[in-house]
């Protein structure tokens, strides 16, 4: 993963904007972790940091898409991602009421100032926008069971005899 650091100590009251097309945010983890995606539109992300005593927030957007394998048919897709995100960044080793045991920091102390980490930042709203079972379709039919044909596209012979045996099934377990 790139390092993309804002230094946020010294940013005036009213924060500041700043925008990022850099695709190494996003191309580097997905290369790295060997996610079964790419990126088809190049990503783009506009953030504006705010300075606080304790922390600071970042909100803004973050667009692009994806090529994605389709959960049930398995053909590839474009999935536009779009995420909207209002955070705030707690300082490491303050008592702020937002200092969950848990939380990922993305503020990096050194040399007395705060750096965000605008890379793992962007790369966790990323990845917060994602779908948990992408679908080409919410109505996708996927395929089938016994010859593999994508019922997208076309219908295949095994729906008449599936259903045949479904019925043989039940008549026998009626009878028995
Ligand atoms: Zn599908
Ligand atoms: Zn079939």
């Amino acid at each position: 993963m790139i390092e993309l650091l804002v230094e946020t100590t010294n940013l005036p009251v009213d924060g500041r904007e700043f925008s990022f097309d850099e695709q190494r945010i996003w191309a580097d983890p997905i290369a790295e972790y060997h996610l079964p995606y790419r990126i088809a539109e190049p990503f783009s992300a506009m953030i504006r940091v705010v300075p606080h005593a304790d922390g600071c927030t970042v909100e803004g957007t973050l667009r692009g898409s994806l090529f994605f394998f389709c959960d049930r048919c398995a053909e590839e897709f474009t999935y536009p991602v779009t995420a909207e995100f209002h955070e705030f960044e707690a300082y490491p080793g303050g008592d702020s009421r937002n200092n969950a045991p848990n939380d990922v920091w993305w503020v990096v102390p050194k040399d007395g100032l705060h750096y965000l980490d605008v890379a793992g930042f962007l790369w966790e709203q990323f990845q917060l926008a994602l779908p948990e079972k992408p679908l080409c379709a919410v109505l996708c039919r996927g395929v089938c069971a016994e010859c593999g044909a994508n019922k997208n596209l076309d219908e295949c012979r095994c729906a008449a005899s599936e259903s045949d045996s479904r019925l043989a099934a039940f008549r026998s377990m009626k009878l028995s």
